[in-house]
């Protein structure tokens, strides 16, 4: 058994957090990664310029199947401030804020210098890394005194006294994570909420196709989701569906498939029903094609008013009740037609994962498994669009190095 020594499996977000802070607490730590570099999330993110962190912390938009209180316990063991003083005083990436969207990015621009920068400062930490090693299943101590086993790809075994399973979900399975760290938990005997594509793009109505690349603000509303869900953000028509922050966000609502239908109602520009109803009736002049294209771009609203039923160069003045009504109804309360989601292909996140009351929430150990250590995206949480699945990364991430290297 070698003192103090700890091994985190993965060297993504939350596994070089982990890395990092338990080496810094004194323990000796090895970081195993079955890419070559690592990071590869990282390097992706925010369009190759890493949104790091949200501008605001907004645990109330956070989905789980766990409890909320356990959740939100989690967020707030690292506030944002000081994660942001984290990256300036650790990486020397000063993060700015982007105004339009609220969204902290380094001042660099480049997702490159994030993940290259933490991966250095795991180094300088003093913790050994091995990439290129695929790490194939757990062995759990056979004795209350003896060490964890990892078991390599090619028959080696590494052993250490606590182990951190930081290995991710099931999204984008071309960045290194596969789910396997799941399945060693579940085979632990660990409960692991039912698994489902998060943040990804919903597929669509083949008359939309010709929509594609056409953007703009819209709101997303779900009448019948529980917790009641709202966005206001971007929606983006693509070749297959729609996209954008709001849809993506919007997303987790349609795991069910087509079959259970939730009803996703789009509000296409900052008018109500009501407002659009007012807007018509008050309007003298113009034709409805004119109204509709003053507030939404002109390829959709040609799409809306045809969808409508109603003649694009209508006069406003001659518009019938019934066509004014299903008008202001496409308009401010659309039912979009998505048809499904684009999978874990294309999943920011994974939904689902190991339930929260799994773990001791100061330390991330399992309660299943005593020195075995979990965090990120394989347990129970995601956030929307907008830094804070890497503010849940960093912050369990953190809690786990912490934890495992007090208990090694
Ligand atoms: C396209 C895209 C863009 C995103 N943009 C943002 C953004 O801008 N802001 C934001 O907050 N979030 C963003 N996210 C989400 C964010 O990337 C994830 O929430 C975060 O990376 C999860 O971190 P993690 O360390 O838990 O998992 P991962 O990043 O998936 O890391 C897991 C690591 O474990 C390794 N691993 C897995 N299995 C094994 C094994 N058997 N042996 C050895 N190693 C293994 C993998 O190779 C990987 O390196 C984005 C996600 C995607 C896909």
């Amino acid at each position: 058994m070698t003192d103090r020594s700890v091994i985190v499996i993965g060297a993504g977000a939350a596994g070089l957090l982990a890395a990092h802070f338990a080496a810094r607490s004194g323990a000796q730590v090895e970081l195993v990664e079955r890419t070559r570099d690592g990071g590869r999330k990282i390097l992706i993110s925010g369009g190759g310029r890493c949104n790091v962190l949200p501008g605001v912390a907004r645990p109330e938009r956070y989905v789980t199947a766990s409890s909320a209180h356990r959740m939100r316990r989690l967020l707030k063991s690292w506030p944002l401030v000081e994660q942001r003083e984290f990256f300036t005083r650790e990486l020397g990436i000063d993060l700015v804020l982007e105004p339009e969207t609220g969204k902290l990015f380094p001042s660099s621009h480049r997702a490159r210098d994030v993940r290259d920068g933490l991966v250095e400062a795991v180094r300088r930490a003093g913790a050994r890394m091995r990439f290129d090693t695929r790490v194939t299943g757990l062995g759990p101590p056979p004795s209350p005194d003896a060490d964890w086993r990892v078991h390599l790809e090619g028959g080696a075994t590494l052993s250490a006294r606590c182990v951190v399973v930081a290995t991710g979900g099931l999204s984008v399975p071309a960045t290194g994570s596969d789910g396997a760290g799941l399945g060693w938990l579940e085979a632990l005997g660990h409960e692991v909420h039912p698994l489902y594509p998060a943040l990804t793009p919903l597929t669509g109505c083949a008359d939309h196709a010709d929509l594609a690349g056409v953007s703009l603000s819209v709101r997303i509303r779900a009448p019948g989701a529980r917790p009641r869900f709202e966005t206001t953000d971007g929606f983006l028509f693509t070749h297959r569906g729609y996209s954008g922050p709001s849809v993506l966000d919007a997303s987790h609502l349609t795991v069910g498939g087509a079959d259970t239908r939730q009803s996703l109602r789009v509000r296409w520009a900052a008018h109500e029903t009501a407002e659009w109803d007012e807007m018509l009736v008050s309007a003298r002049q113009g034709i409805v094609g004119g109204v509709v294209s003053d507030h939404v771009p002109a390829r959709l609203a040609r799409r809306l008013v045809h969808e409508a039923g109603v003649p694009w160069d209508r006069a406003v003045s001659r518009l019938t009740r019934a066509e004014r009504r299903s008008l202001t109804r496409i308009l401010g309360d659309y039912d979009l037609p998505w048809d499904g989601n684009e999978g874990y292909k294309k999943a920011e996140v994974t939904g689902g994962g190991v339930a929260l009351d799994q773990v001791d929430l100061r330390t991330l150990e399992s309660r299943v498994s005593p020195r075995l250590f979990l965090c990120g995206e394989l347990l129970d949480a995601f956030g929307p669009i907008g830094g804070h699945n890497f503010f849940w990364a960093w912050a369990t991430g953190r809690a786990a190095g912490r934890g495992a290297a007090q208990t090694a």
